[in-house]
């Protein structure tokens, strides 16, 4: 299966917003670990922070994270102003389609970017809206094994 995203950026402060907000979407739904918070780091960086209140004045805001654990979820939305929805069981678009329904927008109305190709790329394939792959937000400090899985993962991507 080739799975190719509509932007393949090497960092998540590179997404266009103009741009975006152009072609008419709304909503943006990221992913957590590794796309805007260090794994399992539980807090965003000073710099990620005041990134992600730019892009909340703009858009509708929403997170939609793998995580299992309704403990990390919840210190996740604590800090968060805007959706934290965890357990989403990526590839799997059925919590992202119930949030998109919830607010009363089509998925041609949003995008999902996240670092993991065959877990956030083809959960936006499958519900239909666009989709951003970004390089891990700390890329630079990822050690060799975790380099190598995603240099294999992306060989799907054309
Ligand atoms: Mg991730």
């Amino acid at each position: 299966m080739i799975i190719k995203p509509d932007y393949n950026l090497k960092c998540v402060y590179d997404i266009n917003f103009d741009d975006l907000e152009n072609q008419g979407i709304k909503v943006i739904m990221f992913d957590l670990d590794s796309t805007i918070m260090i794994s399992k780091s539980g807090c965003y960086r000073p710099e990620t922070e005041e990134w992600l209140k730019e892009v909340n004045e703009k858009f509708t805001v929403a997170v939609i994270s793998n995580n299992k654990s309704e403990e990390y979820i919840e210190k996740v939305q604590k800090i968060s102003n805007f959706t934290v929805i965890g357990h989403a069981s990526k590839p799997n678009p059925k919590k992202m389609k119930q949030y998109l329904d919830s607010l009363g927008v089509t998925p041609q109305e949003a995008v999902m970017v996240g670092d993991r190709p065959l877990t956030d790329i083809v959960a936006g394939k499958l519900l239909g809206c666009k989709t951003i792959l970004v390089d891990s937000i700390n890329a630079e400090n990822e050690n060799i094994p975790t380099r190598l899985v995603r240099w294999l993962e992306r060989r799907v991507i054309r």
